[in-house]
Protein backbone atom coordinates (compact mmCIF):
# COMPACT_ATOMS: atom_id res chain seq x y z
CA UNK A 1 0.00 0.00 0.00
CA UNK A 2 1.23 3.71 -0.56
CA UNK A 3 2.62 5.51 1.95
CA UNK A 4 0.07 8.31 1.69
CA UNK A 5 -3.44 7.44 0.09
CA UNK A 6 -5.91 9.85 -0.38
CA UNK A 7 -9.13 8.68 -1.75
CA UNK A 8 -11.70 10.89 -2.99
CA UNK A 9 -10.82 13.85 -0.78
CA UNK A 10 -12.65 16.80 -0.31
CA UNK A 11 -12.07 20.17 1.85
CA UNK A 12 -14.55 22.79 1.83
CA UNK A 13 -14.94 25.72 3.82
CA UNK A 14 -17.99 27.56 5.16
CA UNK A 15 -18.75 30.82 3.69
CA UNK A 16 -17.02 33.72 4.52
CA UNK A 17 -19.36 36.12 7.70
CA UNK A 18 -20.06 38.56 4.48
CA UNK A 19 -22.38 35.25 2.76
CA UNK A 20 -21.82 33.39 -0.61
CA UNK A 21 -20.97 29.87 -1.31
CA UNK A 22 -18.95 27.74 0.61
CA UNK A 23 -14.97 27.45 -0.99
CA UNK A 24 -14.39 24.24 -2.10
CA UNK A 25 -10.08 23.91 -2.05
CA UNK A 26 -9.97 20.66 -2.59
CA UNK A 27 -12.65 18.65 -4.76
CA UNK A 28 -12.38 14.81 -5.17
CA UNK A 29 -8.58 14.09 -5.18
CA UNK A 30 -7.81 10.97 -5.26
CA UNK A 31 -3.66 10.50 -5.20
CA UNK A 32 -1.09 7.65 -4.14
CA UNK A 33 2.43 8.57 -2.78
CA UNK A 34 4.61 5.67 -2.80
CA UNK A 35 7.57 5.53 -0.28
CA UNK A 36 10.59 7.14 -1.60
CA UNK A 37 8.47 9.56 -3.55
CA UNK A 38 9.48 13.20 -4.48
CA UNK A 39 5.91 13.84 -5.52
CA UNK A 40 5.57 18.10 -6.95
CA UNK A 41 2.13 19.26 -6.70
CA UNK A 42 2.30 22.16 -8.77
CA UNK A 43 -0.51 24.84 -9.99
CA UNK A 44 -1.85 28.23 -10.04
CA UNK A 45 -2.10 30.11 -6.92
CA UNK A 46 -5.87 29.25 -5.09
CA UNK A 47 -5.21 25.52 -6.88
CA UNK A 48 -5.72 24.07 -3.39
CA UNK A 49 -2.10 22.78 -3.05
CA UNK A 50 -1.53 24.15 0.30
CA UNK A 51 -5.11 23.11 1.88
CA UNK A 52 -3.84 19.30 0.25
CA UNK A 53 -0.76 19.30 2.06
CA UNK A 54 -2.49 20.38 5.57
CA UNK A 55 -4.92 17.52 5.01
CA UNK A 56 -2.10 15.10 5.10
CA UNK A 57 -0.50 16.56 7.80
CA UNK A 58 -2.88 16.09 9.83
CA UNK A 59 -3.05 19.83 10.72
CA UNK A 60 -7.01 19.73 9.25
CA UNK A 61 -9.73 17.24 9.02
CA UNK A 62 -10.80 16.37 5.39
CA UNK A 63 -14.61 17.35 4.89
CA UNK A 64 -15.11 13.78 2.89
CA UNK A 65 -13.09 10.86 1.73
CA UNK A 66 -10.24 9.55 3.55
CA UNK A 67 -6.28 10.25 3.99
CA UNK A 68 -4.26 7.39 4.62
CA UNK A 69 -0.68 7.70 5.73
CA UNK A 70 1.72 4.39 6.90
CA UNK A 71 -1.90 2.53 6.63
CA UNK A 72 -3.17 4.83 8.94
CA UNK A 73 -6.56 6.24 8.53
CA UNK A 74 -6.58 9.88 9.91
CA UNK A 75 -10.23 10.45 10.56
CA UNK A 76 -10.29 7.25 12.64
CA UNK A 77 -7.61 8.62 15.13
CA UNK A 78 -7.61 10.18 18.05
CA UNK A 79 -6.29 13.28 18.57
CA UNK A 80 -3.45 11.43 20.17
CA UNK A 81 -2.89 9.01 17.98
CA UNK A 82 -3.08 12.20 15.20
CA UNK A 83 -0.34 13.98 17.22
CA UNK A 84 1.81 10.58 16.58
CA UNK A 85 1.25 10.61 13.12
CA UNK A 86 2.49 14.59 12.68
CA UNK A 87 5.47 13.45 14.08
CA UNK A 88 6.14 11.21 11.39
CA UNK A 89 6.09 14.41 9.13
CA UNK A 90 8.46 17.26 8.61
CA UNK A 91 7.11 20.51 7.29
CA UNK A 92 9.52 23.45 5.54
CA UNK A 93 8.09 26.57 4.86
CA UNK A 94 8.66 29.32 2.06
CA UNK A 95 9.43 32.23 5.14
CA UNK A 96 11.33 29.63 6.87
CA UNK A 97 9.11 29.77 10.25
CA UNK A 98 12.71 29.77 12.63
CA UNK A 99 12.13 31.23 16.01
CA UNK A 100 14.16 34.51 16.39
CA UNK A 101 14.93 34.42 19.69
CA UNK A 102 16.55 31.35 19.81
CA UNK A 103 19.98 29.91 18.28
CA UNK A 104 20.71 28.00 15.15
CA UNK A 105 21.27 24.78 17.85
CA UNK A 106 18.00 25.71 20.15
CA UNK A 107 15.72 25.68 16.78
CA UNK A 108 16.99 22.58 15.41
CA UNK A 109 16.97 20.92 19.00
CA UNK A 110 13.34 22.58 19.58
CA UNK A 111 11.36 19.59 18.10
CA UNK A 112 13.22 16.90 20.17
CA UNK A 113 12.27 18.44 23.56
CA UNK A 114 8.91 19.08 23.17
CA UNK A 115 9.04 15.09 22.17
CA UNK A 116 10.66 14.31 25.20
CA UNK A 117 14.54 13.40 23.83
CA UNK A 118 17.25 13.02 26.87
CA UNK A 119 19.85 16.41 26.79
CA UNK A 120 22.44 13.94 26.36
CA UNK A 121 20.69 12.74 22.90
CA UNK A 122 19.49 16.27 21.95
CA UNK A 123 23.14 17.05 21.72
CA UNK A 124 24.14 14.36 19.45
CA UNK A 125 21.28 14.86 17.46
CA UNK A 126 21.56 18.41 16.84
CA UNK A 127 25.84 17.80 15.95
CA UNK A 128 24.53 15.39 13.52
CA UNK A 129 22.21 17.23 11.50
CA UNK A 130 24.07 20.34 11.82
CA UNK A 131 26.71 18.22 10.00
CA UNK A 132 24.37 17.14 7.79
CA UNK A 133 23.38 20.27 6.42
CA UNK A 134 26.61 22.00 6.51
CA UNK A 135 25.68 24.68 9.75
CA UNK A 136 28.11 23.09 12.22
CA UNK A 137 30.03 26.39 12.20
CA UNK A 138 26.90 28.38 12.63
CA UNK A 139 25.28 26.67 15.71
CA UNK A 140 25.60 29.51 18.16
CA UNK A 141 24.33 32.49 15.46
CA UNK A 142 20.79 33.74 15.24
CA UNK A 143 18.53 33.52 12.13
CA UNK A 144 18.79 37.14 11.57
CA UNK A 145 22.63 36.86 10.88
CA UNK A 146 22.14 34.00 8.14
CA UNK A 147 21.30 34.36 4.49
CA UNK A 148 18.06 32.69 2.90
CA UNK A 149 19.63 29.77 2.23
CA UNK A 150 21.19 28.87 5.53
CA UNK A 151 17.92 29.59 7.14
CA UNK A 152 16.30 27.31 5.02
CA UNK A 153 18.89 24.77 5.22
CA UNK A 154 18.28 25.09 9.23
CA UNK A 155 14.47 24.65 8.53
CA UNK A 156 15.15 21.43 7.05
CA UNK A 157 17.69 20.12 9.84
CA UNK A 158 14.71 20.67 12.39
CA UNK A 159 11.89 19.15 9.93
CA UNK A 160 14.22 16.22 10.19
CA UNK A 161 15.52 16.63 13.42
CA UNK A 162 12.94 13.34 14.99
CA UNK A 163 13.46 11.14 12.01
CA UNK A 164 10.51 11.55 10.07
CA UNK A 165 9.85 9.32 7.12
CA UNK A 166 7.84 12.12 5.16
CA UNK A 167 8.79 16.01 4.69
CA UNK A 168 6.62 18.32 3.50
CA UNK A 169 7.52 21.21 1.60
CA UNK A 170 5.48 24.43 1.13
CA UNK A 171 6.96 26.63 -1.67
CA UNK A 172 10.58 26.30 0.20
CA UNK A 173 12.87 27.55 -2.15
CA UNK A 174 10.41 30.27 -3.25
CA UNK A 175 11.92 33.53 -1.44
CA UNK A 176 15.70 31.94 -2.49
CA UNK A 177 17.84 33.31 -5.34
CA UNK A 178 18.07 30.91 -8.05
CA UNK A 179 22.01 29.53 -6.85
CA UNK A 180 20.57 29.65 -3.44
CA UNK A 181 17.76 27.77 -4.73
CA UNK A 182 20.01 25.04 -6.43
CA UNK A 183 21.94 24.57 -3.28
CA UNK A 184 18.93 23.79 -1.47
CA UNK A 185 17.69 21.86 -3.58
CA UNK A 186 20.53 19.23 -3.72
CA UNK A 187 20.33 19.32 0.23
CA UNK A 188 17.08 17.77 -0.22
CA UNK A 189 17.80 15.43 -2.97
CA UNK A 190 20.39 14.40 -0.33
CA UNK A 191 17.32 14.40 2.10
CA UNK A 192 15.38 12.03 -0.43
CA UNK A 193 18.25 9.85 -1.45
CA UNK A 194 20.64 9.13 1.34
CA UNK A 195 17.71 9.02 4.39
CA UNK A 196 14.98 7.66 2.18
CA UNK A 197 12.04 10.40 3.13
CA UNK A 198 9.67 10.77 1.22
CA UNK A 199 8.32 13.70 0.01
CA UNK A 200 5.26 16.18 -0.87
CA UNK A 201 6.86 19.26 -2.56
CA UNK A 202 4.63 22.37 -3.17
CA UNK A 203 5.79 24.70 -5.79
CA UNK A 204 5.38 26.86 -8.61
CA UNK A 205 8.92 26.89 -9.57
CA UNK A 206 10.12 24.49 -13.08
CA UNK A 207 13.53 24.11 -11.50
CA UNK A 208 12.32 22.29 -8.40
CA UNK A 209 10.50 19.78 -10.29
CA UNK A 210 13.02 19.54 -12.79
CA UNK A 211 15.83 18.83 -10.78
CA UNK A 212 13.88 17.30 -7.57
CA UNK A 213 10.54 15.64 -8.29
CA UNK A 214 10.07 12.14 -9.61
CA UNK A 215 6.27 12.12 -10.19
CA UNK A 216 3.73 15.33 -10.64
CA UNK A 217 0.21 16.37 -9.60
CA UNK A 218 -1.25 19.18 -11.67
CA UNK A 219 -3.82 20.91 -9.52
CA UNK A 220 -6.79 23.49 -10.97
CA UNK A 221 -9.65 24.61 -9.18
CA UNK A 222 -9.15 22.30 -5.87
CA UNK A 223 -9.08 18.85 -8.51
CA UNK A 224 -5.78 17.08 -9.95
CA UNK A 225 -6.39 17.84 -13.54
CA UNK A 226 -3.12 15.36 -13.91
CA UNK A 227 -0.38 13.19 -12.23
CA UNK A 228 1.91 10.69 -12.90
CA UNK A 229 5.61 10.48 -14.02
CA UNK A 230 7.42 14.01 -14.54
CA UNK A 231 8.95 13.33 -18.00
CA UNK A 232 5.58 12.42 -19.08
CA UNK A 233 3.43 14.95 -17.35
CA UNK A 234 5.77 18.05 -18.84
CA UNK A 235 6.89 16.80 -22.37
CA UNK A 236 2.77 15.70 -22.74
CA UNK A 237 0.28 16.87 -21.09
CA UNK A 238 -2.63 14.67 -21.35
CA UNK A 239 -5.41 17.14 -20.99
CA UNK A 240 -5.79 21.31 -22.15
CA UNK A 241 -5.93 22.67 -18.92
CA UNK A 242 -2.41 20.75 -17.61
CA UNK A 243 -1.21 21.51 -20.71
CA UNK A 244 -1.95 25.69 -20.38
CA UNK A 245 -0.70 25.45 -17.18
CA UNK A 246 2.46 23.53 -18.30
CA UNK A 247 3.42 25.59 -20.70
CA UNK A 248 4.02 28.47 -18.71
CA UNK A 249 6.51 26.27 -16.83
CA UNK A 250 8.81 24.19 -19.35
CA UNK A 251 10.95 26.54 -21.73
CA UNK A 252 10.32 27.27 -25.41
CA UNK A 253 6.56 27.51 -25.54
CA UNK A 254 5.53 30.84 -26.61
CA UNK A 255 3.26 32.94 -24.60
CA UNK A 256 0.33 34.46 -26.20
CA UNK A 257 1.59 37.52 -26.05
CA UNK A 258 4.93 36.05 -27.77
CA UNK A 259 2.99 34.57 -30.64
CA UNK A 260 1.28 38.28 -30.66
CA UNK A 261 4.68 39.66 -31.41
CA UNK A 262 6.07 36.92 -33.34
CA UNK A 263 3.42 37.13 -35.78
CA UNK A 264 4.19 41.27 -36.22
CA UNK A 265 7.79 40.00 -37.27
CA UNK A 266 7.47 36.96 -39.64
CA UNK A 267 5.61 36.71 -42.42
CA UNK A 268 3.59 33.12 -43.10
CA UNK A 269 2.53 30.31 -40.81
CA UNK A 270 3.45 30.01 -37.15
CA UNK A 271 3.41 26.53 -35.98
CA UNK A 272 4.94 25.13 -32.59
CA UNK A 273 6.60 21.39 -32.94
CA UNK A 274 6.92 19.41 -29.37
CA UNK A 275 9.98 16.78 -29.94
CA UNK A 276 9.97 14.07 -26.72
CA UNK A 277 13.50 12.17 -25.80
CA UNK A 278 14.19 9.42 -28.59
CA UNK A 279 11.68 10.99 -31.25
CA UNK A 280 14.82 11.39 -33.47
CA UNK A 281 12.35 12.93 -35.67
CA UNK A 282 13.91 16.61 -35.98
CA UNK A 283 15.24 15.96 -39.63
CA UNK A 284 11.80 14.13 -40.79
CA UNK A 285 9.95 17.51 -39.77
CA UNK A 286 12.48 20.14 -41.94
CA UNK A 287 12.65 17.21 -44.52
CA UNK A 288 8.72 16.91 -45.20
CA UNK A 289 8.46 21.22 -44.65
CA UNK A 290 11.56 20.93 -47.80
CA UNK A 291 9.93 18.51 -49.79
CA UNK A 292 6.58 20.47 -50.16
CA UNK A 293 9.21 22.99 -51.16
CA UNK A 294 7.93 25.21 -48.34
CA UNK A 295 10.38 28.07 -46.52
CA UNK A 296 10.52 27.69 -43.17
CA UNK A 297 12.31 29.87 -40.60
CA UNK A 298 13.15 29.10 -36.80
CA UNK A 299 11.57 31.81 -34.58
CA UNK A 300 11.24 30.50 -31.05
CA UNK A 301 12.25 27.48 -29.08
CA UNK A 302 13.97 25.80 -25.84
CA UNK A 303 14.86 22.64 -24.63
CA UNK A 304 13.78 21.19 -20.85
CA UNK A 305 15.76 18.47 -19.43
CA UNK A 306 14.39 16.35 -16.93
CA UNK A 307 17.15 13.94 -15.36
CA UNK A 308 18.98 13.87 -18.33
CA UNK A 309 15.65 13.26 -20.47
CA UNK A 310 14.97 16.24 -23.26
CA UNK A 311 12.57 17.30 -25.19
CA UNK A 312 11.51 20.86 -26.50
CA UNK A 313 9.56 22.97 -28.43
CA UNK A 314 10.28 24.27 -32.00
CA UNK A 315 8.31 27.32 -33.22
CA UNK A 316 8.43 27.69 -37.05
CA UNK A 317 7.39 30.59 -39.41
CA UNK A 318 6.31 28.80 -42.59
CA UNK A 319 5.84 30.34 -45.78
CA UNK A 320 4.42 28.96 -49.05
CA UNK A 321 1.17 27.22 -51.07
CA UNK A 322 -1.66 26.51 -47.99
CA UNK A 323 -2.32 23.83 -49.60
CA UNK A 324 1.10 22.31 -49.35
CA UNK A 325 1.51 23.81 -45.83
CA UNK A 326 -2.07 22.15 -44.52
CA UNK A 327 -0.38 18.46 -46.55
CA UNK A 328 3.36 18.93 -44.61
CA UNK A 329 1.61 19.83 -41.08
CA UNK A 330 -0.86 16.83 -41.35
CA UNK A 331 2.18 14.60 -42.30
CA UNK A 332 4.42 16.22 -39.64
CA UNK A 333 1.41 15.74 -37.22
CA UNK A 334 1.96 11.58 -37.43
CA UNK A 335 5.87 12.15 -36.30
CA UNK A 336 5.79 15.22 -33.64
CA UNK A 337 2.72 17.23 -31.59
CA UNK A 338 2.01 20.28 -33.56
CA UNK A 339 0.07 23.47 -32.80
CA UNK A 340 -0.33 25.69 -35.08
CA UNK A 341 -0.84 29.60 -34.10
CA UNK A 342 -4.37 30.56 -35.22
P1 LIG B 1 -2.83 27.16 -3.22
O1 LIG B 1 -1.98 26.58 -2.15
O2 LIG B 1 -2.86 26.30 -4.45
O3 LIG B 1 -2.52 28.58 -3.54
P2 LIG B 1 -4.93 27.06 -1.21
O4 LIG B 1 -5.00 25.64 -0.79
O5 LIG B 1 -4.19 28.00 -0.34
O6 LIG B 1 -4.36 27.14 -2.70
O7 LIG B 1 -6.42 27.64 -1.38
C1 LIG B 1 -7.41 26.98 -2.18
C2 LIG B 1 -8.71 27.73 -2.02
O8 LIG B 1 -9.23 27.53 -0.70
C3 LIG B 1 -8.61 29.22 -2.20
O9 LIG B 1 -9.77 29.67 -2.86
C4 LIG B 1 -8.54 29.75 -0.79
O10 LIG B 1 -9.04 31.06 -0.71
C5 LIG B 1 -9.42 28.77 -0.04
N1 LIG B 1 -9.03 28.58 1.38
C6 LIG B 1 -7.86 28.07 1.81
N2 LIG B 1 -7.82 28.02 3.16
C7 LIG B 1 -9.02 28.53 3.60
C8 LIG B 1 -9.61 28.75 4.90
N3 LIG B 1 -8.97 28.43 6.03
N4 LIG B 1 -10.86 29.29 4.94
C9 LIG B 1 -11.53 29.60 3.80
N5 LIG B 1 -11.03 29.42 2.56
C10 LIG B 1 -9.79 28.89 2.44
Amino acid sequence: MALVSLRNVTKSYPPSARGGAPVVAVDDVSLDIEAGDVYGIIGYSGAGKSTLVRLVNALEPVTGGTVTVDGRELSSLSERELREVRRGIGMIFQQFNLFDAKTVRQNVAYPLKVAGWAKADIGARVDELLDFVGLADKARAYPDQLSGGQKQRVGIARALATRPSILLADEATSALDPETTQEVLALLSRVNREQGVTMVVITHEMDVIQSLATKVAVMEDGRVIESGDVFDVFSQPRNAASERFVSTVVKGVPSPAELAVLRERHEGRIATFSFRDGDASQARVFLELAQAGLEFELVYGGINDIRGRAFGHLTLAIRGEDAAIDGALARIAELVDVTEAR
